[in-house]
């Protein structure tokens, strides 16, 4: 039966880094994946997980399962570092979590969560969104809708035609949306418009969505999280989904967690049944390394300490390469406003320019980008910004 098997087309960014790892060009400028990197161009491992590594190695006693919603330990971190430690959902006891492989597989228990709770319900995405929200959200049997978000001409938002589409959405629906660090725009909802959106949530009775990959990339952990707050604060039932891989440059070890926040603690005791039986049924229990190097650092004061300051340092990277990048662009006497990028947060900004120009600086200056001139920020250091500048002011010529 194998050989009725037609080909499945290869993700653009899976291609692109190919493509990338092929071209022998010295000079070659990675821009397409969602990496964080350094100075060096190197996604090092990072200084309190290899402190926690070796914690872990001298204080595991055993590999026996650990059960289906993970680590409890690094389940009641994760909702205190989303939710603030004194947040009325936690208090309340409407807030189920299991930790899940990555923030994908987080993403992938909650479409099936949701098809529990309603068959029939569409998840809308924004428009644009990460390519594969919706390919998780089919494969789990669920209708996939866009909304209106990104705006290609005013480089913001499209919020008054989000928000009349979003007063359309009936009750049983969901609706996603980036807690911050839009992936792959870059533009997030200010505090205001969360507001608004929060309380249309109430209003019309849908159930958000916040998928948050890449809390304190943007302003900061607690800064990038005020939004969902405000949502919790308001809604009575919401799914979160969160990451590791990320802010503590986890990826590989998969790290994530899913969220389940009901109107009432009895409801979360269902919930949770629920949610350890989709679990079960996919894989499960989830590995348990990256949550315990995750736990480890955050019972401890000093590791916490070193990873505020990590952190911080690949944020404030980010931030200052987007000041630099639009400084390089005016010396190389590019005329073109590219002030946008430093409204966006976050790892990716879209550049706004043409698939000629993308293809001209893959084929004669060997710099990758996704099709839609999405960047990733930190693909950018001191040795290849100024290269990358000037090959910008060739192709706008
Ligand atoms: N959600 C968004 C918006 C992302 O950009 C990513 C990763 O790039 C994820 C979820 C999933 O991350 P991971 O599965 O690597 O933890």
């Amino acid at each position: 039966m194998f050989s009725h098997l037609q080909p499945t087309p290869i993700d653009p960014i899976l291609g692109l880094m190919a493509a990338y790892k092929e071209d022998p060009n010295p000079q070659k400028v990675d821009l397409g994946v969602g990496v964080y990197k350094d100075e060096n161009g190197h996604t090092a491992v990072l200084k309190c997980v290899k402190e926690a590594e070796a914690l872990r190695l001298k204080l595991e006693d055993s590999k026996t399962y650990i059960g289906m919603a993970g680590d409890l330990s690094f389940n009641s971190h994760i909702e205190k570092l989303a939710f603030g430690p004194a947040h009325q959902v936690l208090l309340a006891g409407r807030v189920v979590t299991a930790h899940t492989p990555g923030g994908t597989g987080a993403l992938r228990v909650a479409a099936e969560f949701i098809k529990k709770a309603n068959p029939d319900a569409t998840v809308w995405v924004t428009n644009p969104t990460w390519a594969n929200h919706v390919s998780l959200f089919q494969a789990a049997g669920l209708k996939v809708k866009e909304y209106s978000y990104y705006d290609w001409e005013t480089k913001g938002l499209k919020f008054d035609a989000m928000m009349a589409e979003l007063a359309t959405v009936p009750a049983g629906d969901v609706v996603l949306v980036h807690a911050c660090c839009h992936n792959p725009s870059g533009m997030d909802l200010n505090f205001a418009q969360w507001q608004q959106f929060a309380e249309l949530a109430k209003e019309k009775g849908f159930t958000p969505l916040v998928d948050m990959a890449y809390q304190g990339f943007g302003l900061g952990l607690d800064e990038d999280t005020q939004g969902l707050r405000y949502l919790a604060d308001l809604v009575p039932e919401l799914l979160l989904c969160s990451s590791c891989s990320k802010n503590f440059g986890l990826y590989r070890e998969r790290i994530g967690a899913v969220s389940v926040i009901t109107a009432d603690s009895k409801t979360a005791d269902i919930a949770r049944s629920v949610l350890l039986a989709v679990v079960r049924s996919i894989y499960s229990m989830p590995p348990a390394h990256g949550a315990i190097l995750v736990s480890h650092i955050l019972n401890s004061a000093e590791l916490t300490a070193l990873w505020h300051q990590e952190l911080a340092e690949m944020r404030n990277r980010i931030n200052n390469y987007r000041q630099l990048i639009i400084d390089k662009f005016k010396e190389q006497g590019i005329a073109q406003d590219f002030s946008f990028i430093t409204r966006q947060h976050g790892m990716f900004s879209f550049l706004g320019i043409n698939k000629e120009q993308i293809e001209q600086l893959r084929k004669d200056y060997s710099i990758y980008m996704v099709g839609s001139s999405r960047v990733s920020i930190a693909g950018l250091n001191h040795s290849n910004i100024d290269y990358f500048a000037k090959a910008m002011a060739e192709v706008l010529k």
